[in-house]
């Protein structure tokens, strides 16, 4: 079983570590991802925290360097999200469109783009147009992180949303996957039931 902060740590598929629970007011924060398998280490939505420490220490407890990750993924082009993202100089960089990595602009659709063996994005536009959701799957079940929701209650309404219908219908895609666990953008990870919003 996972202890909702480290997935599939048992098993030989990919590990997932959340780095740092994010929140919103007061301040916002965004909830920061590691995961590891054969030769990725990849960082979700190095965004906001209230100090880089927060990212940094669970990555140094981990035995990563900021020099050993390969690759990051953003979920979508808001700050609280985007905004530590050069603390990885090797990086390849990967958003809905293309991936970067120094001065190549690799442009692609990003439904489908697997990342290693057990790690691929997710088209989920609704927050804002151009949003990805990334899918692990673990030896805990398909764990998905996506600000599709910023925590467990939703919010039922996004504020952000220019088409609450598009929000809906990926909320419904991610949630048909039957993901045992989502991370979501500004919260712990939950285990979606009835009561998450669509
Ligand atoms: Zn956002
Ligand atoms: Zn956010």
């Amino acid at each position: 079983m996972s202890n909702a902060e480290s997935f599939g740590v048992q098993g030989d598929t990919c590990r997932v570590d959340i780095l740092t629970v994010g929140y919103v007011e007061p301040g916002v924060a965004g909830t920061v991802v590691l995961v590891r398998e054969d030769d990725l280490i990849a960082v979700v939505d190095p965004g906001m925290v209230s100090g880089r420490d927060k990212i940094l220490g669970p990555l140094e407890s981990l035995g990563v360097k900021v020099t050993d990750v390969t690759d990051v993924v953003l979920s979508h082009h808001h700050p609280d999200h985007t905004v530590n993202v050069a603390l990885f100089p090797e990086a390849r960089v990967h958003d809905f469109q293309a991936a970067y990595k120094a001065d190549d602009w690799y442009s692609r659709e990003a439904e489908g783009v697997r990342l290693s063996n057990s790690v691929y994005l997710i088209e989920t536009p609704g927050h804002t147009p151009q949003d990805i959701s990334v899918g692990f799957e673990t030896s805990d079940g398909l764990v998905v992180y996506s600000h599709l929701w910023w925590d467990s209650d939703g919010p039922a309404e996004d504020p952000y949303s220019l088409d609450r219908s598009v929000l809906a219908a990926s909320r419904r895609r991610i949630l048909d996957l039957h993901p045992s666990w989502i991370i979501p953008g500004h919260g712990s990870a939950f285990v979606p039931n009835e009561s998450t919003p669509i």
